[in-house]
């Protein structure tokens, strides 16, 4: 098909952004770029709200350039190719998840863990692209990706329930490779949220015993229905006696400081624990809780790019999806409030056609 000038050239599209740290997010419009090359042009019907999006837009991890436009579990429909995609085509349904391009050539990029670059991934949003310009995030109509960036969204799977395995799906699909959870391992996942459920659903369909760590039992329920093998309550100090020294992999995604040495005491020999969430403050951990057992105390971010389209495959594989909860953008503030509560099953995902 021949290409017209408009299937190309920059567009302005439709947005949600915060202002500022203590401001609510509101309706805006923003540029997407001409199409470069190897650049994706994707028609957004989905994008998920990831805790992260709160941390930026509020300023909790230093100080956010403003406006932001949040997030980062994109999917959606390929609208236009440039001249040098090879990757995707009109039509194709695509993902974006936490990053938009990267050095591609130093080791890590070289490796396939772009999320590592020596030089920094470029994120989403909020980051300074090798253009120079800032990045816009997925509360927005349309967005504009190098194809190297983009995965593909399998059929089987729907663009809602696809949009946040872009962010919480890897974030934890990574972890239970690199540390092999599968049949025989014991997996606990501290906090039921939009990354928790994701990790409870994935270790499950890997094979793994699966227990999960949450403040109450108010989930209880919904912990078994989506894979769990056990459920305990941090509120209640027994289960820290009870759980000693019982699991080989622990993966914590919560958003808050937690007692981390109190976690640790739960490892086996050889054990890990992997951190996930990113709170404000440092996390403080006693020497003691980590010689005992032989422990190691971990982190891990996203996944890179074929990882993530190997989670994707895998999840279509295994009727992995999100549980989530379809919004309109001007319930996003609200959706804010409501995460921070812990009070969401299990992911906000904002349907981009109400975006204005
Ligand atoms: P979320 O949906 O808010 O889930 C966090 C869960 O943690 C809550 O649902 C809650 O589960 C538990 N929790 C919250 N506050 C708590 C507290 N004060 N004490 C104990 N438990 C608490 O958030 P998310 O989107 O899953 O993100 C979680 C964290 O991961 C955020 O800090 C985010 O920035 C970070 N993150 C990291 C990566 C990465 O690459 N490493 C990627 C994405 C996000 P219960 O009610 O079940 O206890
Ligand atoms: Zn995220
Ligand atoms: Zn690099």
């Amino acid at each position: 098909m021949q290409k017209t000038r408009s299937d190309t050239a920059a567009r302005t599209v439709a947005a949600y952004a915060a202002p500022a740290a203590d401001q609510p997010l509101g309706p805006t419009t923003i540029e997407r770029r001409a199409l470069g090359d190897h650049d994706v042009r994707i028609d957004i019907a989905y994008c998920g709200i990831c805790h992260s999006d709160i941390h930026t837009a509020r300023g909790e991890w230093g100080p956010t350039p403003y406006p932001v436009v949040p997030g980062h579990e994109i999917a959606g429909v390929v609208e236009a190719v440039g001249p040098g995609v090879t990757k995707f085509a009109v039509g194709d349904r695509v993902g974006v998840g936490c990053m938009v391009d990267s050095c591609r050539e130093c080791d890590a990029c070289r490796a396939g863990e772009e999320q590592y670059c020596e030089r920094g991934m470029v994120g989403t949003y909020a980051a300074r692209g090798r253009d120079g310009r800032l990045t816009d995030g997925g509360y927005s109509a349309g967005i504009v990706v190098d194809e190297n960036y983009v995965c593909s969204i399998p059929a089987g799977i729907g663009l809602d329930v696809a949009a946040p395995l872009l962010c919480a799906g890897i974030t934890l699909f990574s972890p239970l490779r690199h540390w092999n959870a599968g049949p025989g391992k014991r997996v606990a996942v501290i906090g039921l949220g939009g990354l928790g459920h994701m990790g409870v659903k994935l270790a499950h369909a890997m094979g793994a015993e699966v227990t999960v760590l949450s403040q109450s039992l108010k989930k209880l329920e919904d912990g078994l229905r989506l894979g769990a093998d056990h459920y305990y309550a941090t509120s209640d100090p027994e289960t820290f006696t009870t759980l000693r020294n019982s699991f080989d992999l622990i993966l914590n995604t919560v958003s808050a400081n937690l007692d981390m040495s109190k976690y640790l005491g739960l490892l086996a020999i050889d054990g890990t624990l992997v951190e996930l969430g990113l709170p404000e403050q440092p996390i403080e951990v006693q020497a003691g809780s980590l010689t005992r057992n032989r422990r190691s105390f971990a982190g891990s971010m996203i996944g890179g790019i074929a990882q993530t389209q190997e989670m994707l495959d895998f999840c279509a594989e295994h009727g992995v999806g999100s549980e989530i909860e379809v919004i309109a953008a001007d319930q996003i503030n609200e959706a804010y409030e409501r995460v921070i509560a812990s009070d969401v099953r299990y992911r906000f995902v904002i349907d981009a056609a109400t975006l204005g």
